[in-house]
């Protein structure tokens, strides 16, 4: 059995308001893919300890479409 994460699998999606403007928040992807970016040269491994992120956990990049306010949200991961 694997644990995977729902949002990156399309097996359910989580919506959240933004708590600035009540607006839509949409989901922009797990962090990881924003870390890679901006630190090539850092290992996964290292990069989760970084985040500080639980390996059952997948955290996702929430934006506002509205007034770009963003936020972390945290995603637990489900057995398959
Ligand atoms: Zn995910
Ligand atoms: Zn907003």
């Amino acid at each position: 059995m694997d644990l995977v994460c729902p949002l990156c699998n399309g097996i359910k999606d989580i919506s959240i308001n933004c708590p600035e403007c009540l607006g839509k928040m949409k989901d922009n992807g797990p962090i990881v893919n924003f870390l890679d970016d901006y630190s090539p040269y850092l290992s996964n491994d290292i990069t989760q300890l970084v985040d500080g992120v639980p390996h059952d956990q997948c955290v996702h990049l929430y934006r506002c479409e509205k007034c770009r306010y963003d936020e972390r949200v945290k995603v637990n991961r489900v057995r398959m």
